[in-house]
C-alpha cells in the first residue's frame, strides 16, 4: 500500500499532483512519500508484536537520503550502516549512537575507530581477523566493543545471484560450521563484549524457507556456543525481505514474517535485531521521469525517456522490473521498450513492454524506486546527480538537489604540466 494514486485522472504523491513536481523541480526526480515511509515503518514493527525484546535498525544503505533517514528515526528506528560514511548519515540525522549496527565486509581500521569513539551500539564481525583488529582498537582506547559474529549459513536466498549473501561461496560472514572455534578466539579477547550472532542471506526475498531454515541454523548455533558457556543476549536477523515490484508480486507480509520469526526463535532468550531496508523504503519513492522522444525499433517502439541507468540502476545492474505507468494514463497501451539517453545497450528499463501509451512530453513513472534507486546514481555520461523529493501531505521539499555536471567540474583539475 502506497501513496501514489490516481485523482481526476493525475497521478498524486499524497496531495501533490505530479505535474506540479516536475514543473517546479524538473524531471528526473525521484519523489519519496512521507506517509507511506511511515506505514511500512509501523507495519514491519506491528508485524513484530509477538517478539519481546527487539531492535530496529533501518539498512540505510537503501535509502541514506537525510530527509527520509529523519522520518525513521522519528519512528524508532536505528541504522544499519555499512561505512563511515553511513555512519556519520545515520547521526546527523538524528538517530543515537546506541541504536547504530555496523555491518560490512570490508570495514577499515580507521572505520573501526569511527565507530567506537562514536559509541556506536553493535559491530557486526564479518571475520576473525577483524574482531581481533577491533579488539586491539578497542583495548588501546580503553573501551570494550558490543560486537556479535556474522556467519554464514550455506542457505540459497532463491533471489538474484548479485544479491544474495547466506551461501558458502558468498564474501560475507564465517561458515556457521566453523563459528564456534572463532566465536570463543574472539571472546576470550579483551576489549571485545562477543554477545551474539548476526545473519543476512540475502535481499529481496520472496519466500520466508530459506530465512526460517537460516534462523533454524541460528538457533542451533546459540544452544551450542551457550552449552560451551558463552553468555547469548543478542541476535542480529538482519533484512532481506521483499517487496512487490509486478502487480501479482506476492512476497511475504511484516505480519507473516514476524510470525514465522516469533514461532522459531520463541526460546531464545536474546534481544532480536532487525536491520529491513526495501520493505521499508521500497514502496516509498518513485522516479518521476519525461517522455523525450519515441523512435521506431525493430520490434517495437523505443520510449526514450529523461531518466536513466545512472538513475536508477537496478534494471542495468539486475535485470529488475520496475512498473513504467503514465501520471495521466489516457486508458490506451501500446507495446514499446522503455530506454535511457545513456550510450549503453544495457541503459535499458523494460524490453517490449505492454504499457501505458506515451508520447513526446508526456510524464511517467518508475515504481517502487524508494530502495536501491537514488543511493545508486551516478553522473555517468555526466549526467546530473537526481534529485530527490520528499512530500508530506500537500507540502513538499527538495530533500537533495540535482548536482550539475558544473558542480563536479568544479572538484576536478587539469594540471599545470600539461601546456
Ligand atoms: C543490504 C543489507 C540489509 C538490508 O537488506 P534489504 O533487503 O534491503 O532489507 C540488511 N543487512 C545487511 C547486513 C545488508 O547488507
Amino acid at each position: 500500500m502506497n501513496h501514489f494514486e490516481f485523482r481526476d485522472g493525475v497521478m498524486h504523491a499524497e496531495d501533490i499532483p505530479l505535474p506540479r513536481i516536475a514543473e517546479e523541480i524538473g524531471t528526473p526526480v525521484y519523489v519519496y512519500s512521507r506517509a507511506t515511509l511511515e506505514r511500512h515503518a509501523q507495519a514491519f514493527r506491528d508485524g513484530l508484536k509477538d517478539v519481546p525484546k527487539k531492535h530496529l535498525a533501518f539498512a540505510i544503505k537503501c535509502n541514506p537520503n537525510l530527509g527520509v533517514l529523519r522520518v525513521l528515526a522519528r519512528q524508532g528506528y536505528g541504522a544499519d550502516v555499512v561505512s563511515g560514511g553511513e555512519l556519520e548519515r545515520a547521526l546527523a540525522a538524528g538517530m543515537a549512537p546506541e541504536d547504530i549496527v555496523f555491518s560490512g565486509v570490508g570495514k577499515t581500521r580507521a572505520e573501526l575507530a569511527q565507530g567506537l569513539d562514536r559509541g556506536i551500539g553493535q559491530f557486526n564481525i564479518e571475520h576473525e581477523p577483524e574482531g581481533v583488529a577491533l579488539a586491539k582498537i578497542a583495548l588501546a582506547k580503553e573501551m570494550t566493543a558490543p560486537a556479535v559474529l556474522r556467519v554464514n549459513p550455506d542457505v540459497d536466498a532463491g533471489t538474484h545471484a548479485k544479491i544474495s549473501t547466506g551461501k558458502a561461496d558468498n564474501k560475507f560472514g564465517v561458515g556457521i560450521d566453523v563459528a564456534p572455534e572463532i566465536f570463543g578466539r574472539l571472546a576470550a579477547l579483551p576489549g571485545l563484549n562477543m554477545r551474539g550472532i548476526a545473519v543476512h542471506i540475502g535481499s529481496q526475498l520472496t519466500s520466508l524457507a530459506p530465512l526460517e531454515a537460516a534462523f533454524t541454523r541460528v538457533g542451533q548455533l546459540v544452544a551450542e556456543l551457550r552449552a560451551a558457556g558463552h553468555s547469548i543476549t543478542h541476535v542480529d536477523l538482519g533484512g532481506g525481505l521483499g517487496v512487490p515490484y509486478k502487480a501479482d508480486d506476492n512476497p511475504p507480509s511484516p505480519a507473516e514474517y514476524g510470525a514465522m520469526v516469533a514461532r522459531v526463535t520463541k526460546d531464545w532468550d536474546v534481544t532480536l535485531m532487525f536491520e529491513p531496508g526495501r520493505v521499508i523504503a521500497g514502496n516509498t519513492g518513485v522516479l518521476l521521469t519525461e517522455v523525450l522522444w519515441v523512435k521506431p525499433g525493430a520490434t517495437s517502439p523505443f520510449v526514450i525517456v529523461d531518466a536513466a541507468m545512472n538513475d536508477l540502476a537496478r534494471p542495468a545492474l539486475y535485470d529488475a522490473y520496475h512498473d513504467f505507468v503514465a501520471v495521466k494514463p489516457t486508458g490506451e497501451t501500446m507495446t514499446a521498450s522503455i530506454v535511457g539517453p545513456v550510450c549503453e545497450t544495457g541503459d535499458t528499463f523494460a524490453r517490449d513492454r505492454v504499457t501505458d501509451k506515451v508520447g513526446e512530453g508526456d510524464l511517467a513513472v518508475f515504481r517502487t524506486a524508494g530502495a536501491y534507486g537514488a543511493t545508486m546514481a551516478s553522473t555517468y555520461n555526466s549526467r546530473s546527480l537526481v534529485p530527490e523529493v520528499l512530500v508530506d501531505g500537500d507540502r513538499y521539499v527538495v530533500v537533495a538537489d540535482r548536482i550539475t555536471a558544473g558542480t563536479i567540474m568544479a572538484a576536478e583539475r587539469v594540471p599545470d604540466w600539461i601546456d
